[in-house]
């Protein structure tokens, strides 16, 4: 089978080439695991679909994080969803897995992943649930909205939220769920054709582009802010700083406007925190496992009853993964980026 590994730690974007010269390299005929390799405890899977989080940027830098980087020569770390084609004896007798289950978990940039069951949950797919949304509403994507929106922007109904990378995975969930909650959203994302998404289908009242000409003035047509869901940083996030209403609540959930940056622009509206005795905060959502059945309920029931408009851009083939990363610095997605992996 094929995967794909970390060659070298890029200094700025990731090279996306797979020749032997790019970021990461594309191994062919790698062996699949012989039974006397799948020890108790394993279960071989076949992946499906794998998730391409602008986060892997940041697994690549030789720094402390909230999680080792990757290591070179070893496969690139992924969330995905698969089925499990094997299982260890004691796992089988155990029944608590069987082959042919549908599972999420870390499986890696890889067509097979050979992983501990401990680290595998067992997924339920049926006509409104697809196995997709486990890496995306039902997985990280949605707890990371959920959590940032209401444990760390303490969002209240009729509070102005203002939403960046709002086009994008996370922050379209994040403008869906405070508009739910009776917020009032401002949406901002890059370019006519996802701020039309957003206002026409998702529903979004104001919508702006930060590419249009205009966009500084507009948005300071848009009053001052409760609540900042800021996924990009940089110049976005200092804008927004300006405008905090007092108490207001910062939640800095991503910067990726400065992942690919060793020295980014600096912030130069931080004051106003004092002066609008307001909080910025960053989370992590793996800090919320003990409650990730919460949110999981919560978002479960809204796409039950319709009320979730949940965009995917798709590639095909493991040798997209590289390319779907890279797109996601240069806005090639609109809602979740996914890769399938082998046949449709
Ligand atoms: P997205 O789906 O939002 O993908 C990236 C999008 O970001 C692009 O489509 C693009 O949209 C936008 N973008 C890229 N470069 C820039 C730039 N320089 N300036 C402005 N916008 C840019 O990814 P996710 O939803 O998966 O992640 C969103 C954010 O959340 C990321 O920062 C990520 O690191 C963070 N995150 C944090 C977690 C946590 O626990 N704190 C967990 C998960 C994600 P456009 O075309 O609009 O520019």
């Amino acid at each position: 089978y094929s995967r794909i590994t970390l060659r070298e730690r890029p200094r700025a974007a990731v090279d996306p080439k797979l020749d032997g010269s790019g970021t990461f390299s594309l191994e062919r005929e790698v062996p699949m695991p012989r039974d006397d390799e799948v020890q108790d405890g394993e279960a071989v899977v076949k992946v499906e679909w794998v998730s391409i989080d602008p986060a892997m940027r940041g697994w690549l830098n030789p720094t402390r994080s909230y999680v080792p980087p990757v290591a070179i020569g070893a496969p690139m770390r992924a969330a995905g969803v698969g089925r499990i084609v094997r299982l260890a004896k004691g796992e089988k007798a155990a029944g608590k897995f069987q082959v042919g289950d549908w599972v999420v978990g870390t499986l890696d940039w890889n067509e097979y992943s050979k992983v501990p069951v401990k680290e595998l949950q067992k997924i339920q797919i049926d006509k409104d649930i697809s196995p997709t949304y486990y890496l995306g509403a039902l997985g990280m994507t949605g707890q990371t909205a959920y959590w940032g929106l209401h444990d760390v922007g303490k969002i209240k109904s009729g509070e102005t939220v203002v939403v960046s990378g709002a086009a994008g995975a996370v922050g379209s969930l994040a403008c869906q769920l405070a508009k739910l909650h009776g917020c009032r959203v401002v949406a901002i994302a890059g370019g006519p054709d996802k701020c039309r998404w957003l206002r026409d289908e998702v529903g979004i009242e104001t919508v702006l582009d930060y590419k249009d000409k205009d966009f500084k003035n507009k948005f300071r047509e848009i009053g001052y802010i409760d609540v900042v869901f800021d996924n990009v940083g940089g110049s976005m996030l200092d804008m927004c700083l300006a405008r905090l209403k007092k108490g207001a609540r910062v939640a800095l959930c991503g910067a990726i406007s400065a992942y690919n940056d060793p020295s980014p622009e600096g912030l130069k509206m931080y004051l106003n925190l004092i002066s609008q005795r307001a909080k910025i905060e960053g989370f992590i959502v793996f800090d919320y496992a003990d409650r990730y059945h919460i949110a999981a309920e919560e978002i479960a029931r809204h796409i039950r009853a319709g009320k979730l408009q949940l965009r995917e851009t798709h590639l095909h083939g493991l040798d997209q993964c590289v390319n779907g990363l890279v797109g996601l610095f240069e806005g090639a997605n609109t809602g979740k980026m996914l890769v399938k992996i082998g046949d449709d």
